[in-house]
């Protein structure tokens, strides 16, 4: 089982060594092999994604991602910001498909912002299309209006596109992920306004007949961002294109108490994946050991499920976690009155421990 490591810039670094220590625990063996990515990469090698990297991505079973980033960046030209390394990993490895599972664990209730009973027992999926929508579609640009209200004024414009097969092989990914779970699909669009959108229920309609045994509901965006903070257990999967997913997945990460809990996988059609948190390089608290490393813990396991068929060292780390947090372990994102406010590395060590306890029990 081969992993490429990539931990990237701000906490990156230190929230993928603790994933690492607890790949390292696992009575498995992997090979693992560290390289640069991001504004690291950019330092080192004068690009976010140098050839190297992509190459030891590209061969890996899986990659284990940190985050990348820092403001000090965003005067580059785009193609060398940071960030573009996550893009250039997405479409070289055919990653189409990301999972963001919200889940929040019985002692997180107290650190949302939503009242204990809305998100007590929440354990919902968002699955986020990564290939199409406005982010990618040609053309794109600025130049001078023809019509419009302002004729003559300068304007931007991008484009909205889905294609057929986009469309089914996500529904697909959801309804068979549904299958293992509570059998119950959220789409979400605004068919009530975009042509895109429009096509898009239609073709996820069309796919859900091969899944009869699956319940589909079709939710316009706007009510679903509603939804998700007035009764997010209603939801089980939730299907959506990349850009409406881009904004629900981060709002769901709120309901579990903290952005540092968020794991995510982006997967390509031979199971072949990018595991990361879902937050970014954090470059307001990076260096100072505060970091929470759960997220990328989590998508350690999130990787040993889908990509390298562990799924009982997934489980294990997925208890560790559980069981750290009801010893009353808490990083700062997580602390509240009454619990012990830990370091990164403090409890990376913790998941470890408790880890060791279940291999020798
Ligand atoms: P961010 O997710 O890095 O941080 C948002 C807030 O959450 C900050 O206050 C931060 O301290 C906190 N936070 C994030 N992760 C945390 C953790 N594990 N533990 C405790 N607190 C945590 O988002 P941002 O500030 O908007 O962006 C910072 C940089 O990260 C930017 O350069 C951005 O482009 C980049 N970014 C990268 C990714 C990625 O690598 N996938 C994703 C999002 C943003």
């Amino acid at each position: 089982m081969k992993i490429a490591v990539l931990p990237g810039d701000g906490i990156g670094t230190e929230i993928v060594a603790e994933a690492v220590k607890v790949l390292d625990t696992l009575d498995l063996k992997f090979e693992m092999e560290t390289a640069l990515v991001g504004g690291a990469a950019y330092e080192a090698h004068g690009h976010p994604l140098p050839e190297s990297t992509l190459k030891l991505a590209m061969a890996a079973d899986a990659v284990l991602f940190g985050a990348v980033g820092d403001w000090k960046y965003d005067k580059l030209d785009r193609p060398l910001r940071p960030e573009q390394a996550i893009l250039g990993l997405r479409k070289h490895m055919g990653l189409f498909a990301n999972f963001r599972p919200a889940i929040c664990y019985p002692e997180l209730v107290g650190a949302s912002s939503l009242k204990p009973e809305v998100i007590s027992g929440l354990d919902i999926l968002i699955i986020r299309e990564l290939t199409g929508d406005i982010y990618f579609g040609q053309p794109r640009g600025r130049r001078t209006a023809v019509d419009g209200h302002f004729p003559g004024a300068e304007e931007a414009f991008d484009t909205m596109r889905y294609s057929k097969p986009e469309i089914e092989r996500i529904a697909h990914v959801a309804f068979q992920a549904a299958r293992k779970r509570n059998k119950k699909v959220t789409s979400v669009d605004k068919a009530n306004v975009l042509e895109t959108f429009q096509f898009w229920k239609d073709v996820v309609t069309e796919v859900h007949a091969q899944y009869p045994d699956v319940e589909l509901e079709h939710m316009y965006v706007d009510n679903a961002a509603m939804q998700l903070v007035r009764a997010p257990k209603k939801f089980d999967v939730v299907v959506t294109g990349n850009m409406f997913g881009d904004i629900l997945s981060d709002e769901a990460s709120m309901l579990t108490g903290s952005i540092g809990m968020l794991p995510s996988a982006s997967l390509n059609t031979k199971s072949q994946g990018l595991y990361e948190p879902s937050h970014g390089s954090a470059p307001d608290i990076a260096g100072q050991g505060i970091a929470n490393p759960l997220a990328t813990i989590l998508s350690a396991a999130m990787m040993l499920r889908f990509s390298l068929n562990q799924p009982e060292a997934a489980a294990r780390i997925e208890s560790a976690v559980g069981s750290v947090l009801a010893s009353g372990l808490r990083t700062a994102d997580i602390w509240s009155p009454g619990t012990t406010k830990v370091s990164t590395r403090d409890m990376g060590d913790a998941v470890v421990a408790a880890i060791t306890k279940t291999i020798k029990g």
